[in-house]
């Protein structure tokens, strides 16, 4: 499965915007739980100011 029925978020979603819909993803989406944890663990953009409080 490659999407999860809880909050719906398909994995090319959380990929996407490298945030999972919910803590169930981890465990209903099975490839999910290899490269997310990279994901995280690759991406920790702390420096990066998206266009926030600009407006
Ligand atoms: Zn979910």
């Amino acid at each position: 499965m490659n999407k999860c029925p809880y909050c719906n978020t398909s994995y090319n979603e959380i990929l996407q915007t490298g945030f999972v819909g919910c803590s169930r993803c981890y465990s209903e989406i099975e490839m999910l739980g290899q490269n997310i944890s990279q994901m995280h663990l690759g991406k920790t953009y702390k420096g990066r100011k998206a266009k926030s409080g600009n407006v």
